[in-house]
């Protein structure tokens, strides 16, 4: 049966465009005239230029920063009702301009009426709803929590208004002043919603957009006065990103790109998988992040599932997409269609079969005949780097430990969908899997109040429910002396022996539940209140790397249960207390203030860990109907810990002890000034049945270490506690891996223990469950 063409009337949005030669910035409730120069916004369906856009600049951006900052005050003080009631507005008048929004996006980004109007409108109405309800609720669900402040948000073309909404929707309900940046490719519908703000009247200044490129996100980047930057897009503008804000003490959450699996085991409902395959990676043109862009297949249901696939392309529909009826439109643009064809070229050249779906399409616009790329290598081009356009590549699996290796073989982990009638496989699967999201038997759905966000090279911070208002939200501090660099260490050669007067330790590492010696066979002096009291062991990158490798190797540790995580707790806590009078002569030795104190706080510090341990839970979310969505808490991993020099003890047991109760690993630098008090702990660990490689311990030059550990790819998270200019390096070291890392630069106090550690120390993975026939 043939379709005839149903296309959507696009007379008011035309109309709409028509009035506006340009599209403006939205200041401080105001559209002034662009100081900088414009260009074409096209419709790439088309190819006519519908109107030209404001390139923003760095003056622009400015006076969008000083009018968020001025509304901020007032905007903060509103209690969390009435900020709701702003947030209710917006979702009502976007409802209220479905229709007029799903068609301005269509002509702007090319992709089809029927998922504007069906799917990335209405997400923006019930985000906003969504985030109303967190306003509501701010001061019961949040205490002692304040919004950031001044947030500059990048967005990309792909999801237009659906990204504006994930990143205001938040921001605004914590409390926080927003200036937007959306893609210049897709300006439109982000200056209908500046519109809607005037309309309902949003207080100037909570929200503004400064139109541009690259060079405008650059400039908002880069303002002194932002104090968070919540990105989307590629992975590699992302690490840009990372390295400009590296010391600048801004909050960053990074949403990047991603190369998802999309798994089909042998039990999976073969028709279902293959119409997930149209909605994995056909949807959008396979614009979509969270795409699942490699499907891999299990042998014996390869050739019957390959087959449905064959039999389902040949269905599918491309062309303007306004008409209803149609799958696909076109891509965002003809840059971007030539750079899906030279990615699809170079998949043939390196000897993979391209399959397309045998469509007639339209001599105008940038259209792209849908596909996917048989005879894939795990080491092809196509099978590592992110098409963003739709074609999938394909491989096949034999077990399920193979489905995981080939799952997990990508620097990305955004999302996996996983196919199987057997809920055992499918949620062992998708513990296994490194994504942020995973969707079982379904794919690319979405909700307000299920978080979403990658892993590894997807970036970090979710967007989304809880987890996503806490992205917009921080514990106020008291100012804080800022931390010093530590003086150079007095190299001794190691003699294996006490070798100097007075001097009666000289420490080891703790690498893999033994003690070592130092790679260099090098120790420094450690001094006391009364003059050296010791040496310590001189790590160099040979050693991190060593103890990187035993905690890596120590894997089982995220796996037990966490009452076995808590037990060794417990007893790691016992054996504390059993040595309190050692470590308090050691805190003496070494001349910190109140010893004592020092001690007790850290043997309660281990019950507090042990007690979190099977405590600290993720969450069940309603979303959609006849869905079980939940969030767990997954452990990064290999942490990498650079502990304080104050409070030598308790500073490092206060953030080894969290991570590891969540289940990470850790390689951790003991105080630089005090590093015998850590090395007192090895006894502790080896009596206290820590398995071997989850917390090593190595002692040495605080910012040469903590340098290795950043820009160790196997180290999934860093947390370092050192001056301004080591926060910057380890931060800028990071971008290797975009590893999360949380700096403290002042001193701290660490007297109480602090929750938020056992949020840093885990990684949401939002795992969505259908049910139902
Ligand atoms: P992009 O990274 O080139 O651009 C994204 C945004 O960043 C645009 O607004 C752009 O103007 C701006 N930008 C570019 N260079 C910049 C710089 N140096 N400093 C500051 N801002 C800069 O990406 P794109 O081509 O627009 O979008 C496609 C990419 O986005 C894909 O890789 C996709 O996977 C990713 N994406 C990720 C998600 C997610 O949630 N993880 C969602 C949508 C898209």
């Amino acid at each position: 049966m043939a379709y005839g063409p149903a296309p959507e009337s696009s007379a008011e949005a035309r109309d709409w465009i028509k009035t506006r030669s340009v599209i403006p910035h939205f200041i401080g409730g105001k559209f002034p005239a662009p100081e900088g120069e414009t260009t074409e916004v096209y419709n790439p369906a088309t190819d006519e230029v519908l109107t030209r856009v404001a390139l923003g600049t760095e003056a622009e951006v400015d006076a969008a920063v000083k009018a968020a900052r001025a509304a901020l005050p007032k905007w903060t003080a509103l209690a969390g009702h009435e900020r709701a009631t702003y947030l209710y507005a917006l979702a009502r008048h976007v409802q209220k301009r479905e229709r007029f929004l799903a068609v301005l996006e269509t002509l702007d980004n090319g992709k089809t009426i029927r998922e504007t109007r069906d799917i990335d409108i209405p997400l923006v109405a019930r985000h906003f709803y969504h985030h109303a309800g967190w306003a509501e609720m701010i001061e019961s669900d949040f205490p002692g929590l304040s919004p950031v402040g001044v947030c500059g948000q990048i967005i990309p073309w792909n999801f237009p208004l659906l990204m504006l909404a994930w990143k205001v929707a938040p921001a605004l309900a914590a409390g926080n002043t927003v200036v937007l940046k959306p893609a210049d490719l897709t300006p439109l519908t982000a200056m209908a919603f500046a519109e809607i703000c005037v309309e309902i009247g949003l207080p100037a200044g909570v929200v503004n957009i400064v139109q541009g490129d690259g060079a405008t996100g650059a400039a908002l980047a880069g303002h002194s006065d932002v104090n968070k930057l919540a990105f989307t897009g590629s992975t590699d503008v992302g690490r840009v990103l990372r390295r400009q804000l590296a010391g600048s003490g801004k909050r960053l959450s990074l949403e990047l790109g991603g190369k998802s699996p999309f798994i089909v085991f042998e039990d999976a409902d073969l028709d279902a998988a293959v119409e997930g395959v149209v909605d994995a990676i056909w949807f959008n043109q396979g614009e979509v992040c969270c795409a699942g862009s490699r499907i891999l297949v299990q042998e014996g249901v390869a050739e019957r599932f390959f087959a449905k696939l064959d039999a389902r392309l040949q269905t599918l529909r491309v062309g303007d997409p306004l008409d209803k009826t149609m799958d696909m439109g076109a891509v965002v643009s003809r840059k971007q269609l030539a750079r899906i064809t030279a990615l699809l070229a170079q998949g043939e050249a390196e000897g993979a079969t391209l399959r397309r779906a045998p469509v007639i399409l339209p001599e105008t616009g940038a259209f792209c005949a849908p596909g996917y790329f048989s005879g894939t290598a795990p080491a092809h081009t196509v099978s590592q780097t992110e098409i963003f356009g739709p074609v999938a590549t394909t491989l096949t699996f034999r077990t399920p430990d193979e489905a995981v290796t080939l799952a997990n073989d990508t620097r990305y982990g955004l999302s996996a969908s996983v196919w199987s009638e057997n809920i055992n496989r499918a949620i062992e699967t998708a513990a296994a899997v490194k994504a942020g999201v995973v969707w079982i038997n379904a794919t690319n759905i979405f909700d307000a109040g299920a978080p979403f966000g990658g892993m590894r090279e997807s970036g970090f911070g979710r967007e989304g429910g809880r987890l996503g208002m806490l992205e917009y939200l921080t514990r106020p501090q008291i100012a804080r002396k800022p931390r010093l660099e530590p003086s150079a260490p007095d190299i001794a050669p190691f003699t294996g022996k006490a070798d100097r007067p007075a001097i009666d330790i000289t420490a080891k590492l703790y690498i893999g539940g033994k003690q070592v010696r130092a790679d260099g066979g090098q120790s420094y002096t450690v001094m006391g209140k009364n003059g050296a009291i010791g040496q310590a062991a001189m790590a160099n990158r040979k050693d991190i790397r060593n103890a990187v490798e035993a905690a890596a190797k120590a894997g089982g540790w995220g796996g037990v249960t966490a009452h076995n995580r808590a037990q060794v707790l417990y007893f790691l806590a016992e054996n504390l207390e059993q040595r309190r009078a050692e470590f308090v002569a050691a805190l003496t030795a070494a001349g910190t203030p109140k010893p004592g104190d020092e001690v007790e706080a850290a043997i309660r510090r281990a019950f507090w860990a042990a007690a979190q341990a099977d405590k600290f839970d993720g969450s069940v979310t309603a979303t959609k109907s006849r869905h079980v969505t939940m969030t767990v808490n997954e452990p990064f991993g290999v942490m990498g810990i650079v502990a304080p020099d104050e409070a030598p003890l308790l500073g490092l047991l206060a953030l080894i002890l969290p991570a590891v109760a969540m289940g990470n690993r850790v390689v951790a630098v003991a105080s630089q000034s005090h590093p015998l008090v850590g090395a007192r702990l090895y006894q502790v660990l080896e009596t206290s049945d820590v398995p071997a490689g989850v917390i090593n311990l190595v002692t040495g030059e605080r910012d040469v270490l903590a340098k290795t550990l950043a820009e160790h790819d196997e180290v999934a998270a860093l947390w370092y506690c050192g001056s301004a200019s080591g926060a910057a390096m380890v931060e800028t070291a990071s971008v290797g891996n975009l590893k999360p890392v949380w700096a403290e630069t002042g001193v701290r106090d660490w007297q109480t223990p602090d929750p938020d550690l056992l949020r840093k120390a885990t990684q949401g993975k939002t795992i969505w469950i259908p049910y139902g026939a």
